[in-house]
């Protein structure tokens, strides 16, 4: 395990900032540091390389494109590694996680996402640490795409980001950690990804359709979701109420939104709640938002929603039926009706 070769992509985000006159921005500068604190805790043996990206980004720039960008230089590089580390800001850290799951299904080795919110430069920085322990989990038996902060290892498609301060930065809501990091590292095994056979498919192409995420709210009006949906032709993700509720007694909501699924633009249904799984069949709105065509998407965080209808927009063929192949984990990224 310790002659693993790990590939480390320099990103961006807090973790190599250092002040401006505006505010913290990216520095390249942190690329030589990266080097050294392997060196310093893992020896001067270890087999890593490091490719820092151009331009360097706070984020919150990151788009699908920083995704595609990255799923097609780990996929391009994928036989002079066995893990990657990828070093990213934090406020899009849980996307980028979730779209590198979905466009790299079947990778079948470690991709580990971390960062930092204290930059590296600072006394009492998170940094470090974070490294420290993202090099720890990918030199173990992990074969997904996950995110590794504040001592734990967390799916990246179920992980979101939880505070603004270090010590708590993610959670995983709906699975369990896959690791703990303190001194020596514990892995879950029963709740990491069952090893697959290696993909022989490049990650798709990027797709001309962008998916986007609408919260509904009291007093919502209708023409919100047609111009949503009108920009955003590859589908909306809907964070609904509670257990999958909306307001359906405003009969130009229901329309709109029959209409909108009629023209085959998804509606992906999750709940606001960040705990728990939609049950639309529990209310009389669920079910009316049902039959308008609003998707189940079961315990989907939205990070995750966001990305699988992004994916499934960006496949040469689009499935016929999308509530099927919604309903369908494709990297653990949630629980199937029958809670497995
Ligand atoms: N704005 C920063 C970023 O996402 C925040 C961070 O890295 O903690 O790049």
């Amino acid at each position: 395990m310790s002659h693993r070769r790990i590939l480390i992509i320099y990103a961006g985000g807090t973790i190599g900032m250092v002040p401006s006159a505006n505010g913290f921005v990216p520095s390249a500068r942190f690329a030589d540091d990266i080097g050294k604190l392997i060196v310093k805790h893992h020896g001067a043996a270890t087999h890593h390389r490091l490719i820092t990206l151009d331009p360097l980004i706070d984020s919150a720039n990151a788009s699908p494109h920083t995704w595609h960008r990255l799923a097609d230089l780990l996929w391009a590089e994928r036989d002079h590694f066995d893990a990657a580390i990828i070093l990213h800001g934090t406020d899009t850290l849980a996307y980028t996680a979730s779209a590198l799951s979905f466009l790299l299904a079947g990778l079948n080795k470690a991709v580990i996402l971390t960062g930092a919110q204290i930059p590296f430069a600072m006394p009492v920085s998170d940094g470090e640490r974070n490294l420290q322990g993202a090099f720890a989990c990918a030199r173990g038996p992990v074969r997904e795409v996950c995110i590794f902060f504040d001592g734990v290892l967390l799916r990246g498609n179920r992980a979101r980001k939880w505070s603004t301060e270090p010590g708590n930065g993610f959670h995983s809501p709906h699975w369990p950690h896959l690791a703990q990091v303190n001194g020596s590292i514990d892995i879950n095994t029963a709740a990491l990804l069952p090893p697959t056979t290696p993909q022989h498919d490049p990650p798709p192409a990027i797709g001309t359709g962008r998916a986007a995420i609408v919260t509904l709210f009291p007093g919502i009006d209708a023409s919100l979701l047609r111009a949503a949906a009108d920009h955003h032709r590859a589908g909306l993700v809907l964070a609904l109420y509670g257990a999958g509720t909306g307001p359906t007694a405003d009969p130009a909501i229901r329309r709109t939104l029959t209409a909108i699924s009629a023209d085959r633009i998804p509606l992906l249904g999750i709940s606001q709640c960040p705990h728990g799984t939609l049950n639309p069949a529990l209310y009389e709105t669920g079910r009316q938002l049902a039959d308008c065509g609003v998707i189940d998407g079961r315990d989907l965080t939205p990070e995750a929603a966001l990305a699988k209808l992004h994916t499934l927009s960006c496949q040469r063929r689009p499935p016929a039926d999308l509530a099927t192949a919604i309903a369908v984990p494709v990297a653990g990224e949630l629980t199937p009706a029958n809670g497995t």
